[in-house]
């Protein structure tokens, strides 16, 4: 048995004529850029997170950078964003002509270190970019009180959190704005690239959609230069069918989560968290070993595929060299880079491939632990 880190085929054939039969209807009427479709799809995501506005986009990158944009950060501005995330949150920052400025993750819930964040805050400051990494929600009362105290702007990056909760509220709904990613892979995944930006402010929803269809208010009336950043009308297509069935799969990525904490109890290694306010919707299941690279090689060889989310914290990948951060900076990212290990997690994984898994996991452990005691 071979247990792969994502299975995306095994999802569609759950669903394939509902897909094939929408995406039929997508080309029979040629509703490709924007239009009934994409429209149809923001209304109800915008009404399973239950918030005012969905603005969809042409994928999770863009709808961080449209959303900086809207709220007016740009040139000379600083955001926070946490050392530890894809780079996409402190890409956006660039490239809208501000500056990230990285922010250590807590040692246990991997999100931005709540203890860490008043320090880096200058004059400059204009926002931050929580990330509810791995599908465990940001401690967002804390962040949004320090926001508060600062005056600054929020913008959730939700990328990996589809209906995670934070004491009872949706992710996406606690800040002035949020940033979705549809790209296959996430827990909700179109078949190709999208994004979505979601917000209760009217002004920052209006300014978004301008900015994404070429700065348009009408047809050919450009208010402002914007850019080309649409959801494609298969795609929502896709959005819509996957999207009723998003919490039934979310509890399934549940279920597999309690089996690999309950299987991997009696091992000496740091399992995710879910602090009892949260519910964490495990976009992926990340553990700690020591001598990860040879446990990957283990699970390797027993047909186990893995991940590493992510194998360098940003402040210490090439593209940030500018910055000419220390590990010392950042212990807690830098500490972990050579220590984290997803395992497959998807709502088709059987009992079976979680207990091969977990099997694996352990003999690699413990031989891992037994060369130790050997060689002292
Ligand atoms: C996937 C992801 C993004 C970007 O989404 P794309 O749709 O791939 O552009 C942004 N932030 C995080 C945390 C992500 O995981």
């Amino acid at each position: 048995m071979t247990v792969p880190f994502v299975d995306l085929k095994a999802q569609y054939l759950t669903i394939r004529r509902e897909i094939d039969d929408a995406i039929a209807k997508v080309i029979s009427e040629t509703a490709f850029i924007s239009g009934k479709y994409a429209k149809i799809f923001e209304d109800e995501f915008a009404a399973y997170l239950g918030v005012k506005h969905c603005v969809s986009c042409a994928n999770g990158t863009d709808s961080i950078e449209i959303l900086l944009q809207a709220m007016g950060i740009g040139r000379g501005d600083e955001v926070l964003v946490p050392a530890n995330t894809w780079i996409s949150t402190a890409e956006a920052v660039t490239t809208v002509g501000a500056t990230p400025v990285f922010v250590d993750n807590h040692p246990e819930t991997y999100t931005i270190d709540i203890g860490k964040i008043e320090e880096k805050i200058t004059p400059r400051t204009k926002a931050i970019i929580p990330v509810h990494l791995y599908g465990l929600p940001a401690e967002m009362d804390e962040i949004m009180a320090i926001a508060r105290k600062h005056n600054l702007k929020v913008l959730e990056d939700c990328a990996q959190a589809h209906g995670a909760t934070y004491k009872g509220r949706k992710a996406g709904t606690m800040g002035d704005c949020a940033s979705f990613s549809f790209y296959p892979g996430k827990n909700l995944g179109a078949y190709g690239d999208a994004g979505g930006m979601v917000t209760n402010d009217d002004d920052i929803a209006q300014k978004a959609r301008m900015i994404a269809n070429h700065g348009q208010v009408a047809k050919n009336v450009h208010k402002i230069e914007g850019r080309n950043s649409r959801l494609d009308g298969i795609q929502a297509a896709v959005l819509s069918v996957k999207l009723k069935r998003l919490d039934e799969w979310t509890e399934a990525r549940r279920r597999n989560a309690a089996l690999y904490d309950e299987w991997l109890s009696d091992l000496d290694i740091q399992l995710p968290i879910e602090p009892t306010h949260s519910r964490h919707v495990y976009h992926l299941y990340v553990v700690q070993v020591p001598n990860r690279d040879e446990v990957i090689a283990k699970l390797k060889a027993d047909g186990i595929e893995t991940g590493i989310h992510y194998p360098t914290a940003l402040p210490f990948t090439e593209a940030y060299r500018r910055f000419k951060h220390q590990p010392s900076d950042f212990p807690v990212a830098h500490r972990q880079m050579s220590r984290l290990l997803s395992l497959p997690m998807y709502a088709e994984l059987t009992e079976e491939m979680i207990e091969r898994v977990c099997e694996s996991l352990k003999q690699a452990v413990q031989a891992i632990a037994a060369t130790q005691t050997d060689s002292v």
